[in-house]
């Protein structure tokens, strides 16, 4: 049996508040792009600790993602949880788009597991603004992506993020994790009790 971790409301605040130094000072973010529904809870908390004073809030956008068994006639054909598909995306269609080019879009998730999920945000909002560029005939400009998590587990990924990205340490997770699974408050059915379960387990 995996493990399971009890996170509550109160640590969610404070891997936020502990990462916000480094998100304001090395991202910069222009945006906030928040996958749900993991990210949102985490996105909304940290735009509080890294607003600036006398400047507006940063916006958050929302899209929306999950990971899905592909079956076949045969049955399943691809192991759990390899495809990822889109419930909710960026409303191109509005000046939005344009309004990403050459920003720094910080992309938020709660965890980062098999990688699965950031790799396909990454590399299809690269497109869209890639594509919004050249529309805008917007030159060379640059749009910086960077990602912020709560917990990454320290496992084989099977998602791969831009080596550039790793690179320029673009990439922030509040802690790495052995791969447990991690219960979050907002999952909570019972929130009391959540919290008795977070309170009687060794601390994580
Ligand atoms: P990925 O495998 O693509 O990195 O993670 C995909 C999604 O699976 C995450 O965004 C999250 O919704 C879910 N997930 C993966 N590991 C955990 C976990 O330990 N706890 C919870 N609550 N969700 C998880």
């Amino acid at each position: 049996m995996v493990e399971k971790v009890y996170i509550t409301y109160n640590q969610v605040h404070k891997l936020c508040q502990a990462s916000a130094d480094r998100i304001l000072n090395d991202f910069q973010p222009n945006l906030i792009i928040a996958i749900g529904g993991g990210g949102y809870v985490p996105a909304r908390i940290l735009r509080s600790f890294i607003k600036r004073p006398g400047s507006a809030n940063i916006p958050i956008q929302a899209i929306g993602l999950s990971l899905y068994e592909d079956l076949g006639k045969n049955g399943p054909v691809e192991e759990p949880g390899t495809k990822v598909t889109r419930t909710q995306w960026l409303d191109l269609s509005s000046l939005e788009m344009s309004n990403l080019v050459g920003k720094n879009i910080l992309i938020v998730d709660e965890v980062d597991d098999t990688r699965t999920t950031l790799e396909y945000a990454v590399k299809e909002l690269e497109k869209d603004v890639e594509a919004a560029r050249q529309k805008l005939g917007r030159g060379e400009e640059k749009t910086r992506f960077s990602i912020f998590v709560l917990h990454n587990k320290d496992k084989e990924k099977k998602g791969h993020l831009p080596p550039e990205m790793m690179d320029e340490d673009r990439y922030l997770a509040a802690r790495t994790v052995s791969d447990v699974w991690i219960c979050y408050p907002w999952e909570a059915t019972d929130i009391d009790e959540h919290d008795r379960l977070a309170i009687s387990q060794p601390s994580f």
